[in-house]
């Protein structure tokens, strides 16, 4: 009798500590997820790729530039596994340059050699993709969010590993020095042109798209682009991409152009139109009452349409409430 009240013990004891240990995993899971990245070694360079878009041409062996129009050139990093696209825009007084990519090489001076103009980078959030890591710029601008604002001390605003993730491929977690803050819906002037800023939060919470007033092109980082988009990261939240996607679809125009942060299989510059958008706010509302079928366990794979998916946690651990919402 007492060697089977000891036994039950021992299993009562066993099923708590296997309790404590999957539920400890599941709030941690996405260090876990970072982990075995960070083990590896980072993704090498693609081999050459030769096959360029008309009117594109390369830097050097590594960026490739493809202006769009005049005033608007997308810098393209194809050798790189996550094959970036930033995007330096053109005012008559002043310059944004949108995105900088990992850092291997450095964009400052290929932007540079592009425009006499000073330029300015602007994150489209905080990924260690699109940051630059070592490469620094002159003049910093970052969305004016509370949190972010009240973490930066004297505008030295430092990242936290969840909003950078860079530590998968060796990057150690850079300090933004801000000149500007930039409010949601904000404008900015580059003289003869101006954009404004618009917050879409869902791939992280500090998310933005720039729309351009006078073309009507939108620059949209990694919110939206022909491919896998990442719903499921550290400061992703299932609730606040419907709200960038509804926050875009009130300001674009019906033929905008939007203009992506990665590249697709495709050797072009990624780009796609208001019925992606469209069709992104649809699959976010199928998937929020549960009338989209996803495949996979995790990431668990929801279609857009031929072009896009959506990559988000399992229901169960999928968050649909937003601080966000109500937005103006
Ligand atoms: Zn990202």
């Amino acid at each position: 009798m007492l060697t089977s009240k000891s036994t039950v013990r021992k299993l009562l004891i066993a099923l708590l500590l296997v309790i404590a240990f999957a539920l400890l995993g599941i709030w941690q899971r996405h260090l876990l997820l970072i982990s075995p990245w960070s083990i590896g070694e980072p993704p090498a360079l693609l081999v050459a790729q030769t096959e360029i878009s008309a009117g594109s041409y390369w830097h050097d062996d590594y960026f490739l530039i493809e202006p769009i129009d005049s005033q608007t050139i997308a810098i393209g990093e194809p050798r790189y596994a996550q094959q970036n696209y930033s995007y330096l825009l053109l005012g008559d007084e002043a310059a944004i340059l949108f995105d900088a990519g990992p850092g291997i090489r450095d964009i400052r001076s290929v932007a540079q050699s592009l425009t006499d103009l000073p330029i300015t980078f602007v994150p489209s959030h905080f990924h260690y993709d699109h940051i630059g890591n070592e490469v620094t710029f002159e003049t910093v601008a970052v969305i004016d969010l509370p949190y972010l604002r009240e973490r930066a001390a004297e505008d030295s605003l430092s990242l936290t590993w969840q909003e950078h993730l860079g530590n998968g491929e060796g990057f150690a977690l850079p300090t933004l020095e801000v000149d500007e803050w930039l409010l949601p819906n904000s404008v900015l002037d580059l003289g003869g042109r101006e954009l404004q800023v618009l917050h879409t939060p869902g791939h992280t919470e500090d998310s933005i798209s720039l729309l351009d007033l006078s073309s009507g092109a939108v620059f949209t980082g990694d919110f939206v682009y022909p491919g896998n988009l990442y719903a499921f990261l550290p400061t992703s939240n299932m609730a606040d991409y419907l709200v960038g996607a509804n926050n875009l679809l009130r300001v674009v125009e019906e033929d905008a152009l939007l203009f992506g942060a990665h590249r697709g299989p495709d050797p072009v510059i990624p780009r796609l139109n208001t019925q992606d958008l469209k069709d992104l706010r649809e699959a976010l509302s199928l998937i929020r009452n549960r009338q989209l079928q996803g495949s996979g366990s995790y990431p668990v794979s929801y279609p857009v349409n031929e072009q896009i998916s959506i990559l988000a946690e399992p229901r169960w651990l999928q968050s649909w409430r937003s601080e966000y919402a109500n937005q103006p």
